[in-house]
């Protein structure tokens, strides 16, 4: 399996891996890593960047959406590569840390396997290591506030619901937002496409995930680009409106 690189603006890539997204940003001879993939996505994460000029020591830092297995799974591997700084918000890092956990256990993905789509997606995801214990004891809260000093220039928004300290980051020049799971557009365990909330079970706090729209709706931004599915072009204001539409309620 190779990765999907998907040049979406100046600079700026997003890469599928085993049913996740990450994003790149890359400035000169650095680059940006935006969340990470499963373990098993290691390989992957280097030959996204290896197939866009860049070597795992050129990473300038890797921010973190969430400390989901799927977005922070093959951190411990390139930091065993190189070195770099990783960053998040100030509750979210305490998450990397494994200082608590806000994930759904394997049990709870067992009980639902009968669902269309979900046992060949639970088999892919077993072997990119979903299963793994993974924590980041790198992670550090942004050293500052307003955009950071990095290829990109991100703009992290803090969107909590999804996990407590889940966040968004905006790319002001480039019109996009990297939403991880705070608003997705696709996913394996799901037949809906376009903007949508990911599945209630799925998020720590479901209300709360409905809430932090509210926080990316007067974002300048009409490209999503989001954890799970395709990149989205079109305002966001529409994006919400429609993720508003869609919510279920918890189940
Ligand atoms: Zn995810």
């Amino acid at each position: 399996m190779s990765p999907t690189v998907t040049q979406v603006g100046d600079g700026t890539y997003l890469v599928g891996g085993t049913d996740v997204n990450w994003t790149v940003l890359t400035d000169g001879d650095a680059v940006t890593l935006i969340d990470a993939g499963y373990p098993g996505d290691e390989r992957l994460v280097l030959e996204s960047l290896r197939s866009l000029g860049f070597r795992p020591e050129q990473i300038a830092a890797v921010l973190i959406t969430h400390a989901h297995i799927d977005h922070v799974g093959s951190l411990p591997g390139l930091l065993r590569r190189a070195t770099f700084p990783v960053h998040t918000s100030e509750r979210e890092a305490r998450h990397a840390r494994r200082e608590y956990l806000e994930q759904a256990t394997a049990l709870d993905l067992v009980k639902r396997i009968w669902r269309p789509g979900h046992l060949r997606w639970s088999l892919a995801i077993t072997r990119a290591g979903a299963a793994r214990h993974v924590r980041v004891p790198e992670a550090r809260p942004f050293p500052g506030g307003g955009p950071l000093d990095l290829p990109g220039r991100p703009v992290p928004i803090v969107t909590p619901g999804h996990t407590s300290g889940h966040t968004c980051y905006h790319l002001p020049e480039s019109g996009a937002i990297v939403t991880g799971d705070a608003l997705i557009t696709g996913h394996p365990t799901s037949r809906v496409t376009g903007p949508h909330l990911v599945a209630p079970f799925f998020s720590h706090d479901p209300a709360g995930t409905l809430a932090a729209l509210d926080l990316l709706e007067p974002v300048a931004a009409d490209l999503i680009l989001p954890g799970h599915g395709p990149a989205h072009r079109g305002p966001i204001k529409e994006a919400v409106a429609l993720a508003r539409e869609r919510a279920t309620p918890a189940r």
